[in-house]
């Protein structure tokens, strides 16, 4: 029964997973034990899972850092407790710079409830005020938080690692404890599973102080006592205070909290003038159908009906609403975006905006999305213009307040050079040495040592380079800090900190969570992904230069319908360089075989050349049957409804799914279970696991063993890589935005792409080679007529500064004030020397023939 234990989520600090902790409290015999990692509750989901799995009951807590970095032990003892930890922890988070923490003391005047404390580690004012011989000082502190906890909520906490003095302290603390009439309890504080990691928890002690081992003896811990200890040896420890031992069983069967998934409601929408929400959103669809379908035929109007009901009785009006009023805030201040995600197969969000896909004319089937029977909440991705993708996160944080947004984070993990990088260091291996072997190091290798020569060599040789090995194999996937998840915006009516506690982010005016997206998710915590996608960055810049450059009328890209016989030209003749999605080696050889003529076409088009597909051989026979030089066929007449959208092919993630429904009688759970387990690297158990319930669902139908296994094979083959049939449709709306572009408008387009750089497939001087191909003139950069960014002047491509390496946008400013003040220069060279601009022009990854070539005159290269 350990109360006190700290895992590699007290980032650089505590040594082990919370797997391998629970790992070893089960081998130990422990029925339950607590994680109280430093400030946070970052690896309470892993910990909870692995906890279960192992029949371990988990205990959840935190050591808090106080003003003073006093230390205090905190459980939690039910839902009210779990909200005041969170609470806490977010305060102290708050409250320091990034990566540290600490709470004023005064915040935990009315936020004790559900919480037990422990008077903390040896780095406490009350374990300090005794080895100082302060008793009544130590009395006076513990007092302090006697009167805040009550009693039987603070114990004093009691640590014996052997040091000279812990003896003593330990008497003292049992004496502090009975003059308080509290109780007293036995702890380790573990920063590791096993004695032989001890190793590992200096180092990680070290990195974090920035000292070599030498240098650091005042920071680390004198011995290897910190680990996890069977309930036996710290009875032995602790035999002379028995009670130490029998008060940590008695505080664990206090502490009862689990912690359940649920959903969180997302802040209310309000609704204006005495509208219920769903009337609101029935009038915001109605209103929306004349400009969608003009004078329409009732078959809308019953979908829509059909949708409004079941949305309603999903009670998901708010989440439409909520979603509705980003996407126009986007729309109204400009910024191009477009949702992505099941939610897209629904008329609701069509008429919404928040999808640009009509889902009737493209037969998007809205039960895949949401019915009655299946009511989950989908996340929804929106892809915004990445260049003003921060204004709509800032958005959420004015319109629903600071405390009820955050951003989910991701927790960097430690790859093998890094790794190697911070151990060497500490190790006081010389650098140039231990850079020359970083190099030799696929940075991406999971089995990095292995692929490094030198490196074994080194290990073969010396003793401190086989630690080093041996150190960097034990760190690896330790995190090494928080960051933010790419976009993950996460809202909620109550405030977050109440549910999981929230950082502040590097960035100003953002906020973490403590919880990555695999965290959120298993506490059915959704999100709403704000993707930056920069191809709409460039969309947007080309659609403006449009309406700039050309008549002046307004051009709206969401009035385009999909149905230009040009721009299908275009792309089955795979002129796709810089289109969306298409303009791979793989797309460009297939397109011409595939001649898409509509937009369906490049719904089946982007989902082709994906790995899915691809390891499933499955590309082939899509298109000879798609030529009409085999006829489709499928494994089994079950399957006929499933694929054949697809002619016979499995084509889309969802279709995984469903042929295990059809054809082995898979439940809707089991089979998003074997889509899960087919996207896993190293799942091969579950797999076979699932092959043979699969096996017997499709005996069972009475399909031979033969088509079965085959089709599982197909199954296996396929995996989970490839889009889910409404994400491609998706996706597919910006590739038809980005062939009209290039067709219709070239210059403008081109000029978009090179200014949104990088992004795509190609290099700049691929994408200028294509321009002028196309018939585009492109001007180089001139000194005289150039601007910072790529333009089009006169129909003509002009290459803006930003294709000078070296050139800021400071130094292009200062580029357009001489050039007003002193007139024309012969070139850009001789000019940036008589300013003392700075100018690189050496860089080979630039598009060399353009850039390095300065024409006075801006003529054609
Ligand atoms: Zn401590
Ligand atoms: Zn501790």
């Amino acid at each position: 029964m350990e109360l006190h234990c700290h895992s590699y989520f007290s980032l650089l600090d505590g040594a082990s997973s919370p797997e391998a902790l629970v790992q070893r409290a089960s081998e130990l015999e422990m029925d339950a034990f607590a994680l109280t990692d430093h400030d946070g509750v970052y690896g309470a989901v892993r910990f909870m899972q692995a906890a279960h799995k192992a029949g371990v009951r988990p205990i959840f807590g935190t050591e808090l850092t106080l003003e003073g970095s006093n230390h205090l032990t905190l459980l939690v003892q039910n839902e009210r407790g779990w909200q005041n930890l969170c609470w806490l922890i977010s305060q102290g988070q708050a409250n320091a710079p990034k990566g540290q923490a600490c709470l004023p003391l005064e915040a935990l005047d009315d936020h004790t409830e559900g919480l037990i404390a422990l008077s903390g580690c040896r780095r406490c004012d009350i374990a300090i005020a005794l080895q100082v011989g302060d008793f009544e000082a130590a009395e006076r502190k513990a007092r302090w938080f006697l009167e805040r906890f009550g009693k039987g909520r603070f114990w004093i906490e009691l640590q014996h690692h052997l040091y000279p003095q812990d003896g003593i302290a330990m008497a003292q603390g049992a004496a502090l404890a009975e003059r308080l009439g509290v109780g007293y309890v036995a702890t380790n504080n573990v920063h590791y599973a096993r004695p032989e990691e001890r190793r590992l928890q200096d180092v990680l002690v070290c990195i974090r102080n920035n000292r070599t081992l030498d240098e650091a003896v005042a920071f680390l811990r004198p011995n290897a006592e910190f680990y996890l200890k069977s309930a036996s040896e710290m009875a032995r420890r602790f035999h002379s205070f028995p009670d130490a031992i029998r008060n940590s069983r008695r505080i664990a069967e206090q502490c009862e909290f689990e912690l359940t998934p649920s959903l969180q409601e997302l802040p209310l929408f309000a609704v204006p003038n005495g509208m219920s929400g769903v009337e609101y959103l029935r009038h915001l669809c109605d209103t929306a159908i004349p400009r969608r379908y003009g004078e329409t035929a009732c078959k809308v109007w019953e979908q829509l009906e059909y949708e409004l009901g079941v949305i309603e009785r999903s009670g998901l009006v708010n989440y439409f609403l909520v979603i509705w009023d980003v996407v126009r805030f986007a729309r109204e201040a400009g910024i191009l975006c477009q949702g992505r995600g099941s939610a897209c197969s629904s008329l609701v969000a069509y008429l919404l905006e928040i999808s640009s896909i009509d889902p009737i004319a493209h037969h998007l089937v809205f039960e895949r999305f949401l019915s009655d029977e299946r009511r989950v909440v989908p996340d929804i991705d929106i892809d915004f213009d990445s260049q003003r993708r921060e204004e709509v996160i800032q958005y959420l944080y004015s319109r629903y307040g600071h405390e009820h947004v955050a951003m989910a984070c991701t927790f960097s993990t430690y790859q093998a050079r890094s790794a190697i990088r911070d151990i060497g260091k500490v190790l006081e291996i010389p650098l140039p040495l231990l850079e020359r072997v970083i190099k030799s190091i696929d940075g991406h290798q999971s089995s990095w040592l292995t692929h490094s020569e030198l490196l074994q060599t080194l290990a073969a040789e010396a003793p401190v380079w086989q630690q080093l090995v041996m150190l960097a194999d034990a760190i690896g996937n330790a995190p090494r800090h928080l960051s933010l998840h790419n976009g993950g915006m996460v809202l909620s009516k109550e405030p977050l900190a109440m549910r999981v506690p929230i950082e502040p982010g590097a960035m100003t005016g953002r906020t973490v969570t403590q919880w990555d997206k695999d965290g959120l998710e298993d506490n059915g915590i959704i999100k709403l992904d704000i993707l930056g996608l920069r191809m709409l960055s460039a969309i947007a810049e080309a659609r403006e230069t449009v309406e700039a450059t050309t008549t002046g009328d307004p051009f709206d890209l969401h009035s385009l319908s999909f149905d230009d016989p040009n721009v299908f030209q275009l792309i089955a003749e795979a002129e796709t360089v810089g289109v969306f999605q298409t303009e791979s080696g793989a797309q460009m050889n297939m397109l011409p075989r595939l001649k898409p003529k509509c937009f369906n076409d490049l719904v089946v088009a982007i989902s082709l050349i994906r790995p899915g597909p691809i390891q499933g051989e499955m590309v082939h026979p899509y298109l000879r049957r798609r030529a009409g030089e085999e006829p489709v066929t499928y494994h089994h007449p079950l399957l006929e409804g499933v694929l054949e959208d697809s002619l016979g092919i499995i084509l889309w993630q969802e279709q995984v799914l469903q042929v295990a429904q059809a054809l082995a009688g898979f439940s809707g759970g089991q089979g998003e279970q074997l889509r899960r387990a087919l996207g896993k690297k190293r799942a091969t158990q579950e797999i076979e696991r699932f092959r043979e319930i699969f096996l017997q669902g499709a005996a069972q139908q009475g399909v031979t063993q033969e088509v079965a296994s085959k089709v599982f094979e197909q199954l296996k083959a396929f995996g989970n890589f490839s889009f889910a049939r409404s994400h491609a449709a998706a996706f597919a709306v910006p590739v038809y935005w980005s062939a009209y572009l290039k067709y219709y408008h070239p210059a403008a387009f081109f000029a978009a792409l090179l200014n949104n750089q990088p992004m795509g497939f190609w290099s700049p001087s691929v994408l200028v080679n294509d321009a002028q191909r196309r018939s585009v003139r492109v001007l180089s950069v001139s000194v005289n007529e150039s601007n910072f960014r790529c333009e089009v002047v006169e129909e003509a491509l002009r290459i803006g500064f930003n294709y000078v390496l070296g050139l800021g946008e400071r130094d292009s400013r200062r580029i357009t004030l001489a050039r007003q003040a002193e007139g024309r220069f012969i070139n850009l060279m001789d000019f940036c020397v008589q300013h003392l601009v700075l100018v690189h022009l050496s860089a080979p990854s630039l598009f060399m023939t353009h850039c390095v070539i300065l024409y006075a005159d801006g003529g054609a290269p």
